[in-house]
Protein backbone atom coordinates (compact mmCIF):
# COMPACT_ATOMS: atom_id res chain seq x y z
CA UNK A 1 0.00 0.00 0.00
CA UNK A 2 3.25 2.19 -0.02
CA UNK A 3 2.56 4.10 -3.21
CA UNK A 4 -1.19 3.70 -3.06
CA UNK A 5 -3.23 6.74 -2.18
CA UNK A 6 -4.24 5.86 1.26
CA UNK A 7 -8.46 6.61 1.72
CA UNK A 8 -9.78 5.94 5.07
CA UNK A 9 -13.23 5.36 6.05
CA UNK A 10 -15.47 4.63 9.56
CA UNK A 11 -18.56 2.68 10.32
CA UNK A 12 -21.76 5.53 10.52
CA UNK A 13 -23.79 5.94 13.70
CA UNK A 14 -26.43 8.53 13.06
CA UNK A 15 -24.83 12.32 11.99
CA UNK A 16 -21.51 11.77 13.67
CA UNK A 17 -20.23 11.01 10.50
CA UNK A 18 -20.12 14.70 9.86
CA UNK A 19 -17.22 15.79 13.15
CA UNK A 20 -15.57 12.52 12.61
CA UNK A 21 -14.68 13.41 8.77
CA UNK A 22 -14.02 16.63 9.93
CA UNK A 23 -11.23 15.91 12.17
CA UNK A 24 -9.46 13.02 9.97
CA UNK A 25 -9.79 15.81 7.11
CA UNK A 26 -7.64 18.47 9.93
CA UNK A 27 -5.67 16.08 11.49
CA UNK A 28 -4.54 13.43 9.03
CA UNK A 29 -3.88 15.64 5.76
CA UNK A 30 -1.99 12.68 4.12
CA UNK A 31 -4.88 10.82 3.59
CA UNK A 32 -8.18 10.99 2.08
CA UNK A 33 -11.43 10.15 3.89
CA UNK A 34 -14.35 8.53 2.64
CA UNK A 35 -17.94 8.52 4.83
CA UNK A 36 -19.68 5.26 3.71
CA UNK A 37 -22.90 5.46 1.90
CA UNK A 38 -25.98 5.92 4.06
CA UNK A 39 -26.96 3.02 5.93
CA UNK A 40 -29.29 1.13 4.16
CA UNK A 41 -31.37 -2.48 3.78
CA UNK A 42 -28.53 -3.25 1.54
CA UNK A 43 -25.86 -2.13 4.10
CA UNK A 44 -27.33 -4.21 6.87
CA UNK A 45 -27.83 -7.41 4.76
CA UNK A 46 -24.69 -7.67 3.67
CA UNK A 47 -23.06 -7.14 7.21
CA UNK A 48 -25.43 -9.66 8.35
CA UNK A 49 -24.89 -12.38 5.34
CA UNK A 50 -20.70 -12.33 6.32
CA UNK A 51 -21.72 -11.81 9.98
CA UNK A 52 -21.73 -14.86 12.62
CA UNK A 53 -25.45 -15.65 14.10
CA UNK A 54 -24.40 -14.76 17.45
CA UNK A 55 -23.39 -11.54 17.18
CA UNK A 56 -25.40 -8.36 17.88
CA UNK A 57 -26.72 -6.34 15.10
CA UNK A 58 -23.85 -2.65 15.76
CA UNK A 59 -21.18 -5.43 14.58
CA UNK A 60 -23.63 -6.45 11.29
CA UNK A 61 -24.03 -2.64 10.38
CA UNK A 62 -20.32 -2.03 10.80
CA UNK A 63 -19.57 -4.56 8.65
CA UNK A 64 -21.69 -3.69 5.66
CA UNK A 65 -20.12 0.29 6.28
CA UNK A 66 -17.08 -1.41 5.92
CA UNK A 67 -17.87 -3.28 2.95
CA UNK A 68 -19.65 -0.69 1.29
CA UNK A 69 -16.26 1.36 1.90
CA UNK A 70 -14.20 -0.97 0.62
CA UNK A 71 -16.01 -1.17 -2.71
CA UNK A 72 -16.00 2.31 -3.03
CA UNK A 73 -12.19 2.49 -2.69
CA UNK A 74 -10.95 2.99 1.05
CA UNK A 75 -8.10 0.79 2.33
CA UNK A 76 -8.03 2.20 5.64
CA UNK A 77 -10.51 0.83 8.47
CA UNK A 78 -11.12 2.72 11.82
CA UNK A 79 -12.07 -0.08 14.08
CA UNK A 80 -14.91 1.08 16.44
CA UNK A 81 -14.56 0.36 20.08
CA UNK A 82 -17.25 -0.19 22.27
CA UNK A 83 -17.59 -0.88 26.16
CA UNK A 84 -18.95 -4.49 25.86
CA UNK A 85 -17.60 -7.64 23.25
CA UNK A 86 -18.18 -4.75 20.97
CA UNK A 87 -14.19 -4.40 21.96
CA UNK A 88 -13.36 -7.90 20.63
CA UNK A 89 -15.06 -7.65 17.64
CA UNK A 90 -12.48 -5.32 15.82
CA UNK A 91 -10.38 -8.69 15.22
CA UNK A 92 -13.12 -10.83 14.11
CA UNK A 93 -14.60 -8.00 11.41
CA UNK A 94 -10.83 -7.57 10.12
CA UNK A 95 -10.23 -11.44 9.62
CA UNK A 96 -14.08 -12.09 7.99
CA UNK A 97 -12.70 -9.01 5.31
CA UNK A 98 -9.58 -10.67 5.34
CA UNK A 99 -11.40 -13.82 4.18
CA UNK A 100 -13.31 -11.98 1.42
CA UNK A 101 -10.48 -11.50 -0.16
CA UNK A 102 -10.06 -7.32 0.94
CA UNK A 103 -6.88 -5.94 0.97
CA UNK A 104 -6.72 -2.98 3.88
CA UNK A 105 -4.85 -1.79 6.99
CA UNK A 106 -7.61 -2.09 9.96
CA UNK A 107 -6.26 0.35 12.82
CA UNK A 108 -7.61 1.10 16.69
CA UNK A 109 -8.10 4.80 17.42
CA UNK A 110 -10.22 4.44 19.97
CA UNK A 111 -8.97 2.90 23.19
CA UNK A 112 -11.80 1.97 25.42
CA UNK A 113 -8.78 1.74 28.25
CA UNK A 114 -7.37 4.93 27.34
CA UNK A 115 -9.13 7.67 26.29
CA UNK A 116 -7.08 10.64 26.94
CA UNK A 117 -6.31 13.25 24.62
CA UNK A 118 -2.73 12.53 24.41
CA UNK A 119 -3.61 8.72 23.93
CA UNK A 120 -5.76 9.84 20.44
CA UNK A 121 -2.91 11.88 19.56
CA UNK A 122 -0.35 9.56 19.66
CA UNK A 123 -2.76 7.03 17.56
CA UNK A 124 -3.09 10.01 14.66
CA UNK A 125 0.59 10.44 15.09
CA UNK A 126 1.41 7.14 13.97
CA UNK A 127 -0.46 7.97 10.83
CA UNK A 128 0.36 11.46 10.23
CA UNK A 129 3.93 12.22 11.64
CA UNK A 130 4.11 15.79 10.49
CA UNK A 131 1.22 16.19 12.73
CA UNK A 132 1.90 18.45 15.63
CA UNK A 133 0.20 18.09 19.10
CA UNK A 134 -1.20 21.88 18.81
CA UNK A 135 -2.79 21.12 15.67
CA UNK A 136 -4.60 18.02 16.99
CA UNK A 137 -5.23 19.36 20.46
CA UNK A 138 -6.94 22.61 18.63
CA UNK A 139 -9.27 20.08 15.86
CA UNK A 140 -9.83 17.79 18.78
CA UNK A 141 -11.45 20.45 21.20
CA UNK A 142 -13.30 22.25 17.76
CA UNK A 143 -14.49 18.76 16.96
CA UNK A 144 -15.81 18.00 20.57
CA UNK A 145 -17.76 21.40 20.35
CA UNK A 146 -19.20 20.47 17.22
CA UNK A 147 -20.63 16.70 18.60
CA UNK A 148 -21.80 19.18 21.94
CA UNK A 149 -23.26 21.82 18.97
CA UNK A 150 -25.30 18.71 17.13
CA UNK A 151 -26.50 17.24 20.56
CA UNK A 152 -27.50 20.34 22.13
CA UNK A 153 -29.64 20.78 18.54
CA UNK A 154 -30.70 17.40 18.52
CA UNK A 155 -32.11 17.93 22.08
CA UNK A 156 -34.59 20.74 21.32
CA UNK A 157 -35.96 18.69 18.48
CA UNK A 158 -36.76 16.13 20.15
CA UNK A 159 -38.54 18.21 22.89
CA UNK A 160 -40.36 19.99 19.90
CA UNK A 161 -40.32 18.51 16.80
CA UNK A 162 -43.70 16.41 17.70
CA UNK A 163 -45.67 19.78 17.49
CA UNK A 164 -44.46 21.49 14.82
CA UNK A 165 -47.63 23.63 12.84
CA UNK A 166 -45.60 23.41 9.26
CA UNK A 167 -44.84 19.58 8.62
CA UNK A 168 -41.06 18.82 7.77
CA UNK A 169 -40.33 22.28 8.83
CA UNK A 170 -37.77 20.98 11.60
CA UNK A 171 -36.29 18.16 9.49
CA UNK A 172 -35.68 21.04 6.85
CA UNK A 173 -33.59 23.43 8.76
CA UNK A 174 -32.03 20.09 10.63
CA UNK A 175 -29.86 19.65 7.14
CA UNK A 176 -29.11 22.99 6.35
CA UNK A 177 -27.75 22.90 10.00
CA UNK A 178 -25.92 19.74 9.36
CA UNK A 179 -24.50 20.75 5.72
CA UNK A 180 -23.09 24.09 7.08
CA UNK A 181 -20.80 22.09 9.73
CA UNK A 182 -18.12 20.83 7.39
CA UNK A 183 -17.26 24.04 6.16
CA UNK A 184 -16.20 25.30 9.74
CA UNK A 185 -13.01 26.67 10.53
CA UNK A 186 -12.94 27.56 14.06
CA UNK A 187 -14.17 28.03 17.17
CA UNK A 188 -16.01 31.36 16.17
CA UNK A 189 -17.93 29.98 13.11
CA UNK A 190 -18.79 27.13 14.94
CA UNK A 191 -20.47 29.38 17.37
CA UNK A 192 -21.81 31.34 15.00
CA UNK A 193 -23.34 28.58 13.26
CA UNK A 194 -24.71 26.89 16.44
CA UNK A 195 -26.22 30.58 18.14
CA UNK A 196 -28.03 30.80 14.60
CA UNK A 197 -29.35 26.82 14.33
CA UNK A 198 -30.35 27.42 17.59
CA UNK A 199 -32.40 30.78 17.39
CA UNK A 200 -34.44 29.86 13.58
CA UNK A 201 -34.92 26.52 15.80
CA UNK A 202 -36.31 28.43 19.00
CA UNK A 203 -38.90 30.29 16.04
CA UNK A 204 -40.75 27.49 14.58
CA UNK A 205 -43.83 27.50 15.10
CA UNK A 206 -45.47 24.57 17.54
CA UNK A 207 -48.23 23.93 19.04
CA UNK A 208 -47.19 22.35 22.31
CA UNK A 209 -50.09 21.32 25.13
CA UNK A 210 -48.40 22.57 28.37
CA UNK A 211 -48.77 19.26 29.59
CA UNK A 212 -47.63 17.03 26.82
CA UNK A 213 -47.58 12.60 26.23
CA UNK A 214 -43.75 12.58 27.06
CA UNK A 215 -41.56 9.11 26.70
CA UNK A 216 -38.56 8.36 27.34
CA UNK A 217 -36.01 6.51 25.58
CA UNK A 218 -33.60 4.01 27.00
CA UNK A 219 -31.14 1.28 26.38
CA UNK A 220 -28.04 0.19 24.48
CA UNK A 221 -25.92 3.03 23.30
CA UNK A 222 -25.88 2.36 19.18
CA UNK A 223 -29.67 1.51 18.89
CA UNK A 224 -29.99 5.03 20.74
CA UNK A 225 -28.36 7.08 18.15
CA UNK A 226 -28.43 5.19 15.00
CA UNK A 227 -31.50 6.14 13.96
CA UNK A 228 -31.77 2.97 11.06
CA UNK A 229 -31.20 0.71 13.47
CA UNK A 230 -34.25 1.31 15.43
CA UNK A 231 -36.78 1.73 12.72
CA UNK A 232 -36.28 6.00 13.30
CA UNK A 233 -38.56 5.08 16.84
CA UNK A 234 -37.90 8.67 17.96
CA UNK A 235 -39.56 9.90 14.39
CA UNK A 236 -42.66 7.79 14.91
CA UNK A 237 -43.21 9.28 18.36
CA UNK A 238 -42.38 12.71 16.87
CA UNK A 239 -45.57 11.84 14.37
CA UNK A 240 -47.63 11.11 17.18
CA UNK A 241 -47.06 14.36 19.27
CA UNK A 242 -45.28 13.06 21.78
CA UNK A 243 -42.15 14.68 23.43
CA UNK A 244 -39.19 12.34 23.69
CA UNK A 245 -36.60 12.37 25.93
CA UNK A 246 -33.11 10.39 25.47
CA UNK A 247 -29.81 10.96 27.66
CA UNK A 248 -27.45 9.20 25.18
CA UNK A 249 -25.80 11.16 22.79
CA UNK A 250 -21.57 11.44 21.97
CA UNK A 251 -21.46 14.22 24.40
CA UNK A 252 -23.08 12.26 27.57
CA UNK A 253 -21.14 9.55 26.71
CA UNK A 254 -17.53 11.30 26.36
CA UNK A 255 -17.68 14.26 28.58
CA UNK A 256 -21.54 14.18 30.78
CA UNK A 257 -21.34 10.53 31.56
CA UNK A 258 -22.42 10.56 35.40
CA UNK A 259 -20.19 8.70 37.88
CA UNK A 260 -21.49 5.07 38.06
CA UNK A 261 -21.68 5.93 41.84
CA UNK A 262 -24.42 8.56 41.10
CA UNK A 263 -25.93 5.95 38.63
CA UNK A 264 -26.49 3.58 41.52
CA UNK A 265 -27.70 6.28 43.81
CA UNK A 266 -30.74 7.02 40.73
CA UNK A 267 -31.16 3.91 40.63
CA UNK A 268 -32.08 3.69 44.49
CA UNK A 269 -33.29 0.15 45.13
CA UNK A 270 -33.40 -1.15 41.93
CA UNK A 271 -30.06 -1.50 41.59
CA UNK A 272 -26.75 -2.28 43.91
CA UNK A 273 -23.83 -2.96 41.39
CA UNK A 274 -23.10 -2.13 37.58
CA UNK A 275 -24.52 -4.44 35.18
CA UNK A 276 -22.23 -3.39 32.21
CA UNK A 277 -22.22 -1.30 29.13
CA UNK A 278 -25.68 0.65 29.46
CA UNK A 279 -27.54 -1.37 31.42
CA UNK A 280 -26.56 0.51 34.68
CA UNK A 281 -27.82 3.88 33.13
CA UNK A 282 -31.15 1.89 31.77
CA UNK A 283 -32.39 1.34 35.03
CA UNK A 284 -30.98 4.37 36.89
CA UNK A 285 -32.83 6.88 33.64
CA UNK A 286 -35.93 4.47 33.93
CA UNK A 287 -36.35 5.55 37.79
CA UNK A 288 -35.50 9.20 37.02
CA UNK A 289 -37.98 9.46 34.16
CA UNK A 290 -40.68 7.57 36.41
CA UNK A 291 -40.19 9.86 38.99
CA UNK A 292 -40.69 12.73 37.16
CA UNK A 293 -43.88 11.19 36.20
CA UNK A 294 -43.62 10.39 32.63
CA UNK A 295 -46.21 8.77 30.83
CA UNK A 296 -44.10 5.89 29.30
CA UNK A 297 -40.36 4.27 28.66
CA UNK A 298 -39.65 2.46 26.20
CA UNK A 299 -36.35 0.36 26.09
CA UNK A 300 -34.33 -0.38 22.97
CA UNK A 301 -31.49 -3.16 22.69
CA UNK A 302 -30.26 -5.28 20.03
CA UNK A 303 -31.26 -9.34 19.92
CA UNK A 304 -29.25 -11.04 22.96
CA UNK A 305 -27.50 -7.55 24.21
CA UNK A 306 -26.39 -8.92 27.33
CA UNK A 307 -26.08 -6.08 29.69
CA UNK A 308 -29.31 -4.45 28.33
CA UNK A 309 -31.23 -7.97 29.10
CA UNK A 310 -29.44 -7.40 32.93
CA UNK A 311 -31.67 -4.27 32.95
CA UNK A 312 -34.92 -5.63 31.97
CA UNK A 313 -36.16 -7.42 35.29
CA UNK A 314 -35.00 -3.76 36.97
CA UNK A 315 -37.04 -1.93 34.79
CA UNK A 316 -39.99 -4.13 34.95
CA UNK A 317 -40.22 -3.10 38.56
CA UNK A 318 -39.95 0.35 38.69
CA UNK A 319 -42.76 0.24 35.70
CA UNK A 320 -44.57 -1.73 38.16
CA UNK A 321 -44.07 0.44 41.29
CA UNK A 322 -44.26 3.53 39.51
CA UNK A 323 -47.59 2.36 37.22
CA UNK A 324 -45.48 3.72 34.23
CA UNK A 325 -45.70 1.75 31.30
CA UNK A 326 -42.42 0.55 29.65
CA UNK A 327 -42.53 -0.85 26.30
CA UNK A 328 -39.63 -3.32 24.96
CA UNK A 329 -37.90 -3.76 21.75
CA UNK A 330 -35.00 -6.13 20.20
CA UNK A 331 -33.94 -5.30 16.61
CA UNK A 332 -32.11 -7.67 14.50
CA UNK A 333 -31.12 -8.16 10.75
CA UNK A 334 -34.37 -9.78 10.72
CA UNK A 335 -37.10 -7.21 12.44
CA UNK A 336 -40.06 -6.41 10.70
CA UNK A 337 -40.73 -2.22 10.71
CA UNK A 338 -44.31 -3.35 10.10
CA UNK A 339 -44.33 -5.25 13.94
CA UNK A 340 -42.36 -2.44 15.43
CA UNK A 341 -44.85 0.13 14.26
CA UNK A 342 -47.36 -1.80 15.57
CA UNK A 343 -46.72 -2.06 18.41
CA UNK A 344 -46.00 1.94 19.14
CA UNK A 345 -49.45 2.51 17.63
CA UNK A 346 -50.97 0.47 20.64
CA UNK A 347 -48.21 2.02 23.36
CA UNK A 348 -49.34 5.09 22.23
CA UNK A 349 -53.54 4.24 22.44
CA UNK A 350 -52.83 2.85 25.95
CA UNK A 351 -50.84 6.06 26.79
CA UNK A 352 -54.05 8.24 25.61
CA UNK A 353 -56.34 6.13 27.34
CA UNK A 354 -54.41 6.61 30.32
CA UNK A 355 -54.08 10.50 30.19
CA UNK A 356 -58.09 10.40 29.09
CA UNK A 357 -58.74 7.84 32.67
CA UNK A 358 -56.89 10.28 34.52
CA UNK A 359 -58.71 13.53 33.23
CA UNK A 360 -62.23 12.12 33.93
CA UNK A 361 -60.88 10.61 37.73
CA UNK A 362 -59.75 14.26 38.53
CA UNK A 363 -63.24 15.71 37.27
CA UNK A 364 -65.65 12.83 39.26
S1 LIG B 1 -23.56 -3.45 24.56
FE1 LIG B 1 -24.96 -4.93 23.72
S2 LIG B 1 -25.04 -4.48 21.57
FE2 LIG B 1 -23.24 -3.48 22.35
S3 LIG B 1 -21.63 -4.98 22.05
FE3 LIG B 1 -22.40 -5.29 24.09
S4 LIG B 1 -23.91 -6.90 23.84
FE4 LIG B 1 -23.52 -6.06 21.81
Amino acid sequence: MASQEKIMSFPHMGNYHIPIEFLIRHVLENIQVLTPPQITKKTLELGAKYSPDFVCVPFKYNLGNYLEALEQGANILVQSGGGCRFGYYGEIQEQILRDLGYEFEFISIIDNQNVNPLAFFNRFKRLNPQLSFVRFAYYFQLTFKMIEAMDSIDHYIRDHIGFALQEGSFELLHEEFLKELPAVDGFRSLDKIYRKYDALFRRQEVNKPENPLRVGIVGELYTLMEPFSSCYIEKELAKKGIQVTRFITISYLLRHHPKSSDLLEWAGNYLKYEIGADGTDSVARARMLAEAGYDGVIHIKPFGCTPEVNSMPMIQNISSDYKMPVLYFSFDAQTSETGVLTRLEAFHDMLMMRREKEQWQNVI
